[in-house]
């Protein structure tokens, strides 16, 4: 069994590496001093700016096929990718990139949708979750009544990301009641904000906030259907779907940064005459963060790594969602213990990180849901305990 790199997926982690370090990283002081003032970490356009500047390097969409001008990399170079950009607290990210599900675009809407959000010029969100829909997301009510050539929306969607910012939603609305949600009674549109839908903003606790969307009689025509009418539903499973090995990827990075400087301060900070790391209480806490680290970088290739063998990857990836999401919680808060008072200021990036990490264990599906989905995995006989060695 060989668990290291080769020599190519080596080169691109440290080419992004690199570029991470050399160019977002210093941002970074700019940005908690921007977030103390009260103002925006950092502006669209300067994300944008190293987005193409990252372009240049060919770090640019990671996973957009080659035929749309992307790196089309396999989901364990991605997930590799996510844990470096998790280096930086900047909320950057590679330009090039759709929403999965939006390559299901037919040529006009690819022309109107795809391509322009690829590169940068609109943006999008994904809106499922509603007021009394989250978990339960079959619960959605949102409807959309069909009208000679057009369908109505009426209803609202909550907790989107990007919402306030997005020129366009993709909705998953119920066009047929009878047939039921998981029965091929739920569409995804592409409703354009010109449409009508308002969005406001909802203040988090975390760095930006999502928006609740209200559609209240949105005409929208056919031809932005999305995908086939009736594959609503599935579609929206299948964008959840690839948040939950990305998401803690991305989280392996936070950590290996947080524990690199709570290693540093163990080292450095004096109290009764000598460095604290030489007390057992700072060295378990370091001790149990490592493993717990190295535990959810395994669980997270290994999802990964089923993406890219072409199985079946929701058990994986709920397990790697699960303990990577639980593990940067802990993580962090070791990491604040560690520096004591220091680490409870905004001059240091831990506390956000501190907040931002708790909505791991709440979007794309709740710890809950996680443990739902592997418990009923094995309860049902879907998947065997060992996994792909069993
Ligand atoms: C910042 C942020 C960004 C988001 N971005 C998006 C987005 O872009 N698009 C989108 O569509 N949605 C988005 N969401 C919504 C998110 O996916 C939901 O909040 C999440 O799925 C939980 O749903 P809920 O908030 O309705 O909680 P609920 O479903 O009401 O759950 C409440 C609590 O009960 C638990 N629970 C529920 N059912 C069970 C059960 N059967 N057994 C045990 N426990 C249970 C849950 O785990 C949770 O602890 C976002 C949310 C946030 C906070």
């Amino acid at each position: 069994m060989d668990f290291s790199l080769d020599d190519e997926q080596r080169a691109i982690r440290d080419t992004a590496r690199a570029f991470i370090r050399k160019e977002v990283v210093p941002l970074e002081h700019e940005l908690l001093r921007r977030e103390r003032a009260g103002q925006p970490g950092i502006e669209r356009s300067e994300l944008r700016e190293l987005q193409l500047k990252a372009r240049k390097f060919g770090f640019w969409g990671l996973a957009t096929p080659a035929e749309h001008g992307g790196m089309d990399l396999p989901a364990l170079m991605q997930s590799l990718i996510w844990t470096e950009v998790g280096h930086t607290l900047v909320p950057f990210r590679f330009g090039g990139e759709a929403d999965n599900i939006l390559f299901h675009a037919d040529s006009a809407q690819q022309d109107e949708y795809l391509r322009p959000t690829i590169e940068g010029e609109r943006v999008s969100c994904f809106a499922i979750t509603e007021p009394g829909a989250g978990s339960d997301a079959a619960n959605i009510k949102l409807s959309a009544r069909q009208d000679g050539d057009d369908w109505i929306l009426n209803g609202e969607k909550t907790f989107i990301t990007n919402g306030n910012d997005a020129d366009f939603a993709i909705v998953v609305a119920v066009t047929d009641k009878d047939k039921g949600v998981r029965g091929g009674g739920t569409t995804a549109f592409l409703v354009d904000r010109e449409m009508g839908w308002r969005s406001e903003f909802i203040a988090t606790m975390g760095p930006g906030g999502p928006a609740s969307l209200v559609f209240d009689d949105v005409r929208v025509p056919s031809r932005n259907i999305l995908g086939e009418l009736g594959q609503g539903f599935e579609l929206g499973m299948k964008w959840i779907g690839k948040g939950r090995y990305i998401i803690p990827s991305h989280a392996l990075g936070i950590g290996e940064r947080a524990l690199q400087m709570a290693v540093d301060y163990a080292n450095t900070r004096v109290t009764f005459g000598k460095p604290i790391g030489e007390n057992q209480a700072i060295q378990w806490m370091i001790a149990d963060a490592e493993t717990e680290l190295e535990a959810a970088r395994w669980l997270v290739l290994r999802a990964a790594w089923t993406v890219d063998q072409g199985m079946d990857p929701r058990h994986s990836s709920s397990m790697a969602k699960l303990y990577g999401a639980g593990m940067i919680n802990r993580l962090v808060d070791r990491v604040m213990q560690i520096h004591g008072g220091m680490g409870y200021t905004r001059e240091l990036p831990i506390e956000r990180w501190y907040r931002q990490v708790r909505l791991l264990r709440i979007y794309e599906g709740t710890d809950e849901m996680q443990r739902l989905i592997i418990s009923r995995d094995l309860l049902r006989g879907y998947t065997k305990i060992g996994g792909h060695l069993a």
